[in-house]
C-alpha cells in the first residue's frame, strides 16, 4: 500500500484511481519478474530429468564453491571400481534433487490450492533439494562411515556446510525468499534432518518432501534409484512421475502428510524393492565394499601425512577438515590421487593400497554367514586352526545389514493411502474389487455392500456360532 501510494503521488493521480495503479503495478511486477526469471533462469540438460529451468537464487547456491565441489565426490563411493557405469557424482544428483522438490511442490500446490503453499515454500523446499547431500566427504558413505567413526558425522557436517554457505550469501538469500528474520533459524525449512522448525505444524508435510522420516518415500530417493539404476545398468521398476501425479496431502492424526492413491500400493512396493536391490547388487556388492574398505585404510594410513589449508592459513588432516568448513570445501575424492601419484614416503603404505585397487588386486573373499550370535572375537577364532601362520590381523570381518530402508519394519506400513472417493487417508488399504454395473449408484451401493459384507466375516471369525447355516 505504500508503494502505491508513492506512486501515486509521482504520478500525480486522483486517490479514487487507486485501483488503476493497482493494476499497472502488478503488470509491472509481473514483467520485471519474468525478465529477471528469464535473464538470469538456467537451463540444465539432466540425463534423467531431461531440461531442468532453475530458479537464479538456486544457481547462485550451485555456484558456491561448497556446492561446486559436489562434482568431486562419487554418488556411488568405491562401487565405481565395480560398476565402470557408476562414475555419477553427487552434484548432478542433488539438482536433480532440488528438480523433484520443485516438481512435488508444485504438484501439491495446483492440486490443493486450499494448502497455500507460496512461491517462498516451493523455493524453500528447493534448497533443501539442493543442498541435502553438501555434508558428505570422500566417496560418499566412506568417509563418514567407515573412515570417520560412525556417529552423526553426516549431519553435523551437513548443517556446517549449509551454514557456511549461507553465511556468506545470507544477505543474497534473504533477499530472495523474504524472510524478515536472518540468522540459521529463517533458514532451517531448508535443513531437512532439522525437525519440523521453522514452519507451522499445518505446513509440517513440506519436511516430507526431500527427507521423509516416517516412511522415506521422498524425492531424495526419486532421484538416486532413477539416477544409480540407469549408471549401474539395473532396472528400475518405481516410475517416480506416476507419484507426483497421485500425491496427495490428507491429514492422518492430525497431522497433514503426503499420501499417495490406494490403487498405487504395488507401485510403492516397487520403490522400496528397487532400493533393496541396487543396495544388494552395487553398494554391497563384496568387491565394492572390500574396496571400500581398502580406502578407509589406505585414508588411515594417510592420515596426518596429507595438509589442508582452512580457515585463517590453519593446517588440517583427513580426520580434522570436518572441523572447519573451509579446509571441508577442499577436501573430495581428489584424495585418492594425491596418495596415488605422491611420492612422499609417510604415504608409501597408503600408496600401495590405492596401487592394488586399480590394478585389481583386492583383498579376498574368503567366505559369509549369517551367524544367531554375534561372535566376540572373529578374527582370533579365525585363525585359531595355526595353519599358514595367519595372524587376527590378515581378516577384515564386514558386517552387512540388508533391509526395505526401517530395520526389520515393513516401510508400507508407514505410507498412507486415499482412495478416489473420499480423500481422507487410510492405512494399508486394499481395493477390494470390481462392479460389473458402472453407474454411480450402484458402485456406491456395491461398495457399501462389500464393507458390510467384510464386517460381517470379522464377526463370524471372532464368534463362529454366528454364522448363519
Ligand atoms: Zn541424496
Amino acid at each position: 500500500k505504500k508503494d502505491l501510494d508513492n506512486w501515486r503521488k509521482i504520478w500525480r493521480l486522483p486517490s479514487d484511481k487507486l485501483e488503476l495503479v493497482f493494476m499497472v503495478y502488478c503488470f509491472m511486477h509481473f514483467i520485471v519478474l519474468s525478465f529477471c526469471l528469464f535473464v538470469f533462469c538456467q537451463v540444465f540438460n539432466d540425463p534423467i530429468h531431461g531440461s531442468i529451468e532453475l530458479h537464479p537464487l538456486l544457481i547462485k547456491i550451485i555456484d558456491t564453491p561448497q556446492f561446486q565441489r559436489l562434482r568431486f565426490i562419487k554418488q556411488l563411493g568405491g562401487v565405481y571400481f565395480v560398476y565402470p557405469g557408476a562414475s555419477h557424482n553427487r552434484f548432478e544428483h542433488s539438482i536433480g534433487v532440488g528438480y523433484l522438490a520443485g516438481k512435488l511442490a508444485e504438484a501439491l500446490r495446483s492440486r490443493q490450492p486450499e494448502l497455500k503453499i507460496d512461491d517462498r515454500d516451493v523455493l524453500c523446499v528447493q534448497i533443501a533439494g539442493l543442498c541435502h547431500d553438501l555434508g558428505h566427504g570422500p566417496f560418499s558413505h566412506l568417509y563418514d562411515g567407515m573412515f570417520l567413526p560412525k556417529c552423526l558425522m553426516t549431519l553435523s557436517l551437513f548443517c556446517g556446510m549449509v551454514l557456511h554457505i549461507f553465511s556468506m550469501q545470507c544477505k543474497f538469500i534473504d533477499n530472495n525468499i523474504r524472510v524478515n528474520k536472518t540468522g540459521p533459524d529463517s533458514l532451517c525449512v531448508v535443513i531437512p534432518a532439522v525437525p519440523y522448525k521453522g514452519r507451522p505444524k499445518e505446513n509440517s508435510f513440506l519436511y516430507e518432501i526431500v527427507s521423509n522420516k516416517k516412511n522415506g518415500v521422498d524425492v531424495d530417493k526419486f532421484d538416486y534409484l532413477a539416477r544409480d539404476s540407469s549408471y549401474l545398468g539395473i532396472k528400475n521398476n518405481f516410475d517416480f512421475r506416476r507419484f507426483l501425479q497421485f500425491a496427495r496431502v490428507c491429514e492422518v492424526d492430525g497431522r497433514k502428510t503426503i499420501c499417495t492413491r490406494d490403487k498405487e500400493e504395488d507401485h510403492m512396493y516397487h520403490l522400496f524393492y528397487t532400493r533393496h536391490h541396487l543396495h544388494k547388487r552395487a553398494c554391497q556388492h563384496r568387491v565394492s565394499h572390500i574396496i571400500q574398505e581398502m580406502i578407509a585404510e589406505a585414508f588411515l594410513k594417510a592420515d596426518g601425512h596429507i595438509q589442508i589449508e582452512g580457515s585463517g592459513g590453519r593446517m588440517f588432516t583427513l580426520s580434522t577438515a570436518n572441523e572447519d568448513m573451509e579446509a571441508y570445501t577442499k577436501l573430495t575424492d581428489n584424495v585418492f590421487e594425491e596418495i596415488l601419484k605422491s611420492s612422499c614416503s609417510e604415504l608409501k603404505k597408503a600408496r600401495e593400497i590405492l596401487q592394488n585397487i586399480i590394478s585389481r588386486k583386492s583383498y579376498k573373499f574368503v567366505d559369509e554367514r549369517k551367524p544367531k550370535d554375534p561372535i566376540e572375537d572373529w578374527k582370533v577364532s579365525l585363525c585359531s586352526c595355526e595353519e599358514n601362520n595367519l595372524k587376527p590381523e590378515d581378516f577384515e570381518i564386514l558386517v552387512i545389514e540388508m533391509d526395505y530402508g526401517m530395520d526389520d519394519k515393513d516401510p508400507i506400513q508407514h505410507v498412507h493411502f486415499y482412495s478416489k472417493s473420499d480423500k481422507a487417508a487410510v492405512l494399508l488399504y486394499r481395493d477390494p474389487g470390481f462392479a460389473q454395473r458402472i453407474d454411480d449408484k450402484s458402485v456406491e451401493a456395491a461398495k457399501k455392500h462389500f464393507k458390510q459384507w467384510i464386517l460381517l466375516l470379522h464377526l463370524y471369525d471372532f464368534d463362529p456360532f454366528l454364522m448363519p447355516n
